[in-house]
């Protein structure tokens, strides 16, 4: 499963029609949402779907406080 949080850009493997294909987490969980950051679109993907798109992660959030 790959991990994703709250507030993270990432990467996708196909790029959006606008030409970017860096998306920031807007939400997370069976589906997961994310905003292009090249156009600001919003999109909704199955988890499944989302982890078929996922290339990598670029920056995690900062609130890592989670992180050991
Ligand atoms: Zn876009």
């Amino acid at each position: 499963m790959v991990p994703i949080a709250l507030g993270d850009l990432i990467q996708t493997k196909k790029k959006h029609p606008c030409g970017s294909d860096r998306w920031r987490i807007t939400r997370t969980g069976a589906d997961v949402k994310l905003r292009c950051e090249g156009c600001g679109r919003v999109i909704m993907l199955e988890r499944g779907e989302f982890e078929k798109r996922y290339k990598k992660t670029i920056e995690h959030a900062e609130d890592d406080h989670d992180a050991v």
